[in-house]
């Protein structure tokens, strides 16, 4: 059964552009011009990715459709936009976009930042049950449930996944372009805008002073450590 994708674009010529790539390589597509009838349509169809253009007519901008989306749905999407700016970015991240495509894009860079996308969010279950301890902090690899000091922290799906590749490796050095690979896939060794922005996420979840953290620890230049004293105690 081929992957579904919902494309909420208002800009006919261009929706039209992205679903004749997008069928062409063998996705099913469904498309809507507004943000409205994109939250309608995901009431009903269970789409596997969405791409959602910023700019959209009437109340609902794509930031908002975004953040509508996730108080219901963890679907992963990719933002498109005219914009480039590295605020756009971020507000994009924040308001829970996977990915960020500026238009104009290729159908190639297309193609692959949705297969990237799609690749992260299929990630097969863990089958381990442990859990990771680390000072307060606690990491149920099974569940994918994270607390600190017994309280649940809700994550976000990639800033999971970051903070699982930091713990699995507490204590060494994770350089910004390993965190990437692992984290994103190999064709983002060099977005290094979205590892800055999904660990200050992180530590505003996670440490008790973000502006001067303990757990995740930036080495200037190179990447990241999560700092772990007691590192691996496991129930
Ligand atoms: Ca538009």
């Amino acid at each position: 059964m081929s992957e579904r994708i919902l494309v909420v674009e208002d800009e006919a010529r261009v929706a039209r552009l992205v679903g004749e790539i997008l069928r062409a390589v063998g996705y099913e597509v469904m498309t809507v011009a507004n943000g409205k009838a994109a939250l309608d349509r995901l009431a009903i169809e269970r789409p596997d990715l969405i791409l959602l253009d910023l700019m959209l007519p009437g109340d609902l901008d794509g930031y908002e459709v975004c953040r509508r989306i996730r108080e219901f749905s963890e679907t992963p999407i990719i933002m498109l936009t005219a914009r480039a700016q590295e605020n756009d970015l971020l507000r994009g991240f924040e308001a829970g976009a996977d990915d960020y495509l500026t238009k104009p894009f290729s159908a190639k860079e297309l193609v692959a930042r949705v297969k990237a996308v799609l690749r992260r969010s299929q990630r097969p279950e863990e089958t381990s049950t442990a859990t990771w301890r680390c000072g307060d902090l606690t990491i149920n690899f099974a569940q994918h449930s994270v607390q600190v000091a017994g309280h649940p922290v809700a994550l976000t799906r990639t800033e999971y996944a970051l903070l699982r590749e930091l713990a699995l490796h507490a204590n060494r050095v994770m350089t910004h372009q390993d965190l990437l690979a692992r984290v994103w896939g190999p064709e983002y060794r060099d977005d290094v805008d979205y590892l800055r922005a999904y660990v200050r996420y992180l530590r505003r979840k996670l440490e008790a002073d973000p502006s001067h953290p303990r757990i995740i620890v930036t080495l200037a230049g190179t990447g990241y450590m999560l700092v772990c004293p007691d590192e691996g105690a496991s129930a």
